[in-house]
């Protein structure tokens, strides 16, 4: 079939994701290479299209059954200048014309896309959204990514920034976050930030059965915190509820301002299960108003880390 195919790239620090996906976005070949960040910005995206001719011919097509390829790459970026303002994990990533550039080396048409926009994308478009036209998806990882699907189409907004639902500010006044605000969602409910809480309240002097680990350094995460409020730790069982707190209150808002029928949670803590959507749908039902049923259905991503891949193959077709 001409043109049936299109290829996501999913750009990260260390690694390139790259997938082939038939017109149901099913991927039909994979591969994964090192992005070799310090080399620079024409090295990496030299690899990339290097990615693209090996996916090609691993998938035993030719060029000519490529509809396209979508990048989606950490930001923040111009989706329509196809262009990357800073990308902090990249080094030299600054204002670099990656769809352009991309487009010469491949010669087929390339679209850019935010990672966490393309990841929400892929839910939609083959995981936990595939059967819904209004989603919107926030990523638990080192920060918390977010993207909104409405009418079966991602939003970008004015500026091409919408769906930042990480840096919507739940605490008036809370927590400082690199990105010049205070009381971000992400300083509160994401992966980094649940282990961070938990160090500065041992730090502060709180009785923990984490103290020593948390204070040791490095290997601390957020699984530790899980392990320790399963096992009754009182410090963890608070930092943990209060972490699914926040994503309830960052529900609500967002059932509010988009009114969709899903909303997603993908990345590293949805590991948790039930621990994890359980309690926020629990805080959820107290905190939602009672006036009206427009109650978006919470439930966790189902493509794991091929959501990127898939999504900003999926992009590339629309
Ligand atoms: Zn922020």
């Amino acid at each position: 079939m001409a043109r049936g195919y299109t290829i996501g790239i999913d750009l990260g620090g260390t690694n390139i994701k790259g997938g082939v996906c038939d017109a149901e976005y099913r991927l039909v070949a994979q591969e994964e290479i090192e992005t070799q960040a310090d080399r620079g910005p024409d090295h990496v995206i030299a690899r990339m299209a290097g990615l693209v001719a090996t996916l090609i011919s691993k998938a035993g097509l030719s060029a000519a059954d490529i509809a396209g390829v979508g990048v989606g790459a950490p930001g923040p970026m111009s989706h329509s200048a196809g262009m990357i303002y800073h990308a902090p994990n990249l080094p030299g990533f600054v204002n670099v014309p990656l769809r352009d550039r991309m487009a010469e080396l491949t010669r087929l048409p390339v679209t850019l896309e935010n990672d966490a926009n393309a990841a929400a994308f892929g839910e939609f478009a083959a995981g936990a959204g595939k059967d819904v036209r209004d989603m919107v998806m926030l990523t638990l990882g080192t920060g918390i990514g977010g993207g909104v699907v409405l009418g079966g189409q991602l939003w970008r907004g004015a500026f091409d920034n919408a769906g930042e639902l990480g840096h919507t500010i739940v605490v008036p006044g809370g927590r400082p976050c690199p990105c010049g605000q205070k009381g971000c969602l992400e300083r509160y409910a994401s992966a980094h930030a649940v282990a961070e809480r938990v160090r500065e309240a041992v730090q502060a002097g709180e009785p923990s059965s984490l103290r020593a680990k948390a204070l040791a350094g490095d290997d601390f995460d957020a699984r530790d915190v899980l392990a320790a409020q399963a096992a009754g730790d009182a410090l963890a069982r608070r930092i943990w509820d209060e972490a699914c707190f926040h994503l309830a209150l960052a529900a609500v808002n967002i059932q509010h301002s988009f009114n969709p029928e899903l909303v997603v949670f993908a990345g590293g803590l949805i590991r948790a299960g039930e621990v994890l959507l359980g309690r926020v749908r629990a805080h959820f039902e107290a905190l939602s108003w009672t006036i009206a049923p427009d109650r978006p259905r919470l439930a966790l991503a189902t493509l794991g880390t091929d959501a990127g891949t898939i999504g900003a193959a999926a992009l590339a077709r629309s």
